[in-house]
């Protein structure tokens, strides 16, 4: 068989057998392959069939059938599957070849691979891919970064296969070795910010604002006509609305526990790492843990007392609805700000020249967390590249500045009555400490001279000053 396809895909589970169609339904030809080969055969007589899609046994086959360069990608299951490929893959290939990982691989797996193939002369990409089995049939958020050589090769196959923003596509080159992964990570902790944001929001609005799922479910509706349009605020609406069989909201029958993959940590433990206040998204971490503490909590509440919430406590409730609309639009200002802060660190760190106007634009189609409000910040850094922090920039000072008040309040009824709010609270402290000129690191720069001798340095005006040397306190 001569060589006829343009892509080859590995992984036929639920996202490699939908990208296929996506690639195949833009007119090129796909090589498929999966391990277990009676699914090549399965696709192949059904989703497949009258499409431009061929199929291989083995990793032989499926080389062969490929066109130079050959384009290979992995949507297999991440970790050790990937490298067990990549080492039956590339005896196979010739220098110049491409192997893309579009699995939700960690970065320094990515940075690994990257490093290793391009001695090999193999370009490697990692790609995040984003948007669920829905995003890859029609229009994934992707999100590439590698060996910048495979770029011009895959960017027509890429480009037409993606989710489109204003006709743009939602997907560039992102930057260097495992930048794409990286950026991936730091996707998918600010989908766990916004996921516990909304949480929160509901939360408060059932147990101080007396709504009910319905009333909240018209809330969202509103909600996502206005500044907080986004994919999350749509499906919290259509998930509100859902009865079960007897009539009643079937959210309430849902046990209160989070699961989680560990994207969220990773993005802050590297946060840690880093030494970047991420402060939202370890939030909403911790939120997850909090919750899988189930019969701990359950314990708790029958022992621990907290204020009690005297019937009809809002008083006004549109005033009540319109402040809490306010407080998740800062919140949201805050947790993207601080993800950009993250990622523009990681450049700094590992030495990669990032592409930050391109990953608002992959981020604003596609993906969990598409929203009209990443088209902002994609204007944002269109418009400054190396924009230092969000918050500086005209737009987002004076949506932040406008939405202070209704943030306030709205963090300040919920301590006073003992709702958890820890992404909408952090995110308020990250805000007054970021405008703070004087936090009071100057008495902890004492203390631990105190005991540990660390010496301290002055602030400039006291530069000259006659004061006693570090370990004198
Ligand atoms: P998955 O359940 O993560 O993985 C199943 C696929 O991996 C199957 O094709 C399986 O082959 C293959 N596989 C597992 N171990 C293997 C091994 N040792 N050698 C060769 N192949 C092996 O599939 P998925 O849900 O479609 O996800 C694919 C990737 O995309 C993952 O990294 C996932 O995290 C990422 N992702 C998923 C989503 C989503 O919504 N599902 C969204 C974005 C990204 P067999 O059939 O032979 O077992």
């Amino acid at each position: 068989m001569s060589a006829v396809a343009d892509f080859g895909l590995i992984g036929l589970a639920v996202m490699g057998q939908n990208l296929i169609l996506n690639v195949a339904d833009h007119g090129f030809t796909v090589v498929a392959y999966n391990r277990t080969t009676s699914k090549v055969d399965e696709f192949l007589a059904n989703e497949a069939k009258g499409k431009s899609i061929v199929g291989a046994h083995s990793l032989e086959e499926m080389v062969s059938k490929l066109k130079t360069p050959r384009k290979v990608m992995l949507l297999v299951k991440a970790g050790k599957p990937v490298d067990y490929i990549i080492n039956d893959l590339v005896p196979l290939l010739d220098k110049g070849d491409i192997i893309i990982d579009g699995g939700n691989s960690h970065f320094p797996d990515s940075n690994r691979r990257f490093d290793e193939l391009s001695k090999k002369g193999i370009l490697f990409v990692g790609s995040g891919v984003s948007g669920g089995e829905d995003g890859a049939r029609f229009g994934p958020s992707l999100m590439p970064g590698g060996a910048a050589e495979a770029w011009p090769a895959i960017k027509p196959i890429f480009q037409a296969i993606s989710a489109k923003s204003d006709g743009e596509p939602c997907c560039d080159w992102v930057g260097p070795a495992g930048s794409g992964h990286y950026v991936k990570m730091v996707h998918n902790g600010i989908e766990y910010g916004d996921m516990q944001m909304i949480c929160e929001t509901y939360d408060i609005m059932k147990r101080l604002g007396g709504l009910t799922d319905a009333e909240i479910s018209e809330v969202f509706t509103k909600w996502n006509t206005g500044v907080l349009d986004s994919f999350l605020i749509e499906i919290t609406r259509d998930i509100l609305k859902k009865n079960d069989t007897d009539g009643t909201p079937l959210v309430e029958k849902i046990l209160d526990s989070a699961g989680q993959k560990g994207t969220g940590k990773w993005t802050a433990i590297n946060a840690l790492d880093l030494g970047q206040p991420v402060t939202l998204i370890g939030e909403a971490v911790f939120a997850r843990c909090l919750s899988a503490l189930k019969s701990e909590r359950t314990r708790a509440s029958k022992i621990l007392p907290g204020p009690k919430i005297p019937s009809g406590v809002v008083k006004d409730k549109q005033k009540f609805v319109d402040d809490l609309e306010q407080a998740l639009y800062a919140s949201k200002i805050i947790s993207y700000a601080q993800g950009f802060m993250l990622i523009r660190e990681a450049g700094k760190e590992y030495g990669w020249k990032l592409n930050n106007p391109a990953i608002a634009l992959m981020w604003r189609g596609g993906c969990i967390i598409r929203s009209a409000f990443l088209g902002e910040i994609t204007n944002a850094y269109r418009q400054n590249p190396d924009l230092e922090n969000l918050l500086f920039h005209k737009f987002f000072t004076e949506a932040v500045t406008k939405a202070q008040s209704g943030w306030r309040k709205t963090v300040s009824i919920a301590t006073e009555y003992g709702i958890p709010a820890p992404a909408l609270s952090t995110a308020l402290a990250f805000y007054d400490g970021y405008r703070s000129e004087r936090l009071p690191a100057n008495l902890l720069q004492a203390q631990r001279d105190y005991f540990g001798a660390h010496t301290f340095k002055v602030l400039p005006e006291f530069a000259s000053a006659t004061l006693p040397e570090g370990k004198d306190i």
